[in-house]
């Protein structure tokens, strides 16, 4: 059966590897097809559709889209992260491509004002994490954690994460970005399919039916969402039941994948994860934005 992989990020954004060499360790790793969803960039498509079409495997466009979503916690609103995969969209449709212009501007504005918090108790600067980054690159924490293991602050990313980065932590601040409902609705103007991109991680493995926000997901699908990476190391087993569960309940489509960073980014492994060929056929239907090369 077909390895179908449908997340994977490049030096485009905050993999570690050019979209030819994702693709190399794709065809070694025996993927059959392959995503590139670098996080709010289109850049890295021509590259890597050249790559999988020399090594005859294939290639789907696709985004990592950071929006936000306001919840109800008790009788305060908080905002969550909710990365948002777009497949095939059309990455001339102006509205999406104005929304992620502003999203990397935001995360260029955000991890200057991290780095500034941490050159208060560490010797990093602005022009260091730069030159951890690919010209044009979307910027996110990990060149800031390159930044710092590049200083000796910590050994690896996920040092730098589960200290300094850490989203609970005194330096972190949060990206100001496109809320998950209108960034639904400019992802299917744009002929793309939205899937939410690793659900529920943060619900811990001893998670009650409680925890999942099935009402906001609800209105979420009402809103044209058209499914959920299910099967992703992130995801705890307890959630991946309710997710198959709502995904039958409304006929949606579920996806796994591995969310590959490079062999030096992050531990995922191209082809750990994979989605079931019928998933990625409704996908192909689905969208009309831009094409798969297979
Ligand atoms: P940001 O988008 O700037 O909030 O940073 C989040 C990104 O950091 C994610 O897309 C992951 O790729 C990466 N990341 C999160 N946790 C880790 C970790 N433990 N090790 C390596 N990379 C990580
Ligand atoms: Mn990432
Ligand atoms: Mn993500
Ligand atoms: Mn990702």
């Amino acid at each position: 059966m077909a390895i179908i992989d449908l997340h994977s990020h490049s030096n485009r954004s905050d993999g570690k590897e050019s979209p030819t060499e994702v693709f190399e360790h794709a065809a070694a790793a025996g993927v059959n097809v392959l995503a590139l969803t670098d996080h709010d960039t289109t850049t890295g498509w021509a590259e890597g559709a050249e790559a999988a079409a020399r090594l005859g495997i294939g290639f789907v466009p696709g985004i990592e889209v950071t929006t936000r979503a306001k919840v109800r916690v008790g009788e305060r609103d908080r905002f969550i992260s909710v990365h948002m995969l777009a497949y095939l969209p059309d990455p001339q449709y102006k509205p999406l491509a104005d929304e992620l212009h502003d999203t990397v501007g935001s995360r260029e504005i955000r991890a200057m004002g991290i780095t500034d918090k941490l050159a208060k108790d560490f010797p990093i600067t602005w022009d260091l994490v730069l030159e951890m980054l690919e010209d044009g690159a979307t910027i996110g924490r990990p060149a800031i954690a390159d930044a710092l293991v590049k200083l000796g602050v910590v050994a690896d990313r996920a040092e730098a994460f589960r200290g300094v980065l850490d989203k609970y932590g005194p330096y972190y601040i949060a990206t100001d970005t496109t809320d998950t409902f209108d960034a639904i609705k400019l992802i299917r103007e744009s002929g793309g399919v939205p899937i939410i991109a690793h659900p529920l991680t943060d619900v811990g493995a001893n998670a009650s039916r409680g925890d999942l926000p099935e009402e906001h997901f609800e209105k979420l699908i009402d809103a044209g969402l058209m499914g959920f990476e299910v099967y992703h190391r992130e995801v705890p087993e307890v959630a991946r039941e309710w997710l198959l569960m709502l995904a039958r309940k409304h006929d949606l489509i579920h996806t796994g994948s591995s969310d590959y960073h490079g062999v030096h980014g992050k531990p995922n492994r191209l082809g750990e994860n994979t989605t079931a060929p019928e998933m990625f056929e409704r996908i192909l239907a689905a969208g009309t934005g831009s094409k798969a090369i297979l």
